[in-house]
């Protein structure tokens, strides 16, 4: 084991080393994201950031300082009209519905494709055979270009470069959801003092998708909730779950990572 994971943090010798014995490197990411009033607004790059050095710990390799930036597009109608929102629609990206007290730092998504691109194309000339992306944003943009770039530099370099989004299902009608149960969780376990539940009102208030800028993962692909509100409440929360769906994170990312090294 190198003294620590964290690039930053080694010596030219020490990073060397590591490469000898595994050639691996982890970059985690996200955006500085709207979570709601409860939630840190790091909340996808902590958990990206947790995932990947706990992984490194496992399989071997080295983590770079974490990337905080990601993307997102307009909210399509469809989805807008599911959540509760009316005609005229407003223009939503990602998550800003017009309530939240501030705006959530999305790149646009091209200045995104080519910061992630300068990234890994000093990772490949850092000598890096495998290159770990772990995403903690699951916004369609932020995929599709974290993959078309492990696609192009996997097959135009010599280094392989892989993109995983590590928060998985435990359970299989489990709902990852934005900003509810589990994510709240997955931060009341990392970072406990930077969640405070009392920002939203006491139950059984329910908590309306138009007035909280959260949501349901299952509103994404249209299907509605009684009364427009969170099913998955993120008053539920607590930190064993978060330690359950962590532990789930660094199996998946720990067995991707084995795979791709095969
Ligand atoms: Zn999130």
């Amino acid at each position: 084991m190198p003294r620590t994971v964290h690039m930053e943090l080694l010596r030219p010798e020490e990073i060397r080393d590591e490469q000898k014995k595994h050639n691996i490197v982890f970059l985690p990411l996200g955006p500085l994201e709207w979570h709601g009033p409860a939630m840190p607004y790091g909340t996808d790059p902590l958990f990206a950031s947790a995932v990947a050095e706990k992984t490194a710990l496992k399989t071997g390799g080295l983590v770079m300082p974490t990337l905080w930036m990601g993307t997102e597009r307009k909210r399509e109608d469809e989805i807008l009209r599911t959540k509760g929102f009316e005609d005229p629609l407003p223009y939503v990206k990602g998550m800003d519905v017009p309530k939240n007290m501030l705006p959530s730092m999305y790149a646009r998504e091209d200045v995104f494709g080519v910061v992630v691109r300068e990234y890994l194309r000093m990772l490949v000339d850092l000598g890096f055979k495998l290159i770990v992306i772990v995403n903690g944003h699951g916004a369609v943009g932020q995929r599709a270009t974290l993959e078309r770039l492990a696609v192009e530099f996997s097959n135009e370099t010599s280094s392989k470069v892989i993109q995983f989004l590590p928060l998985v299902k435990i359970n299989e009608n489990d709902d990852l959801g934005h900003g509810t149960k589990i994510e709240t969780s997955l931060m009341c376990c990392l970072h406990p003092e930077s969640v405070d539940l009392n920002q939203f009102p006491a139950k059984p208030e329910k908590l309306k998708y138009v007035d909280y800028g959260l949501a349901d993962d299952f509103v994404f692909s249209c299907h509605s909730s009684p009364d427009n509100a969170i099913v998955f409440d993120p008053r539920d929360a607590d930190e064993s779950l978060g330690k359950k769906y962590i532990d789930a994170a660094v199996a998946f990312l720990n067995e991707k990572v084995l795979e791709a090294i095969e």
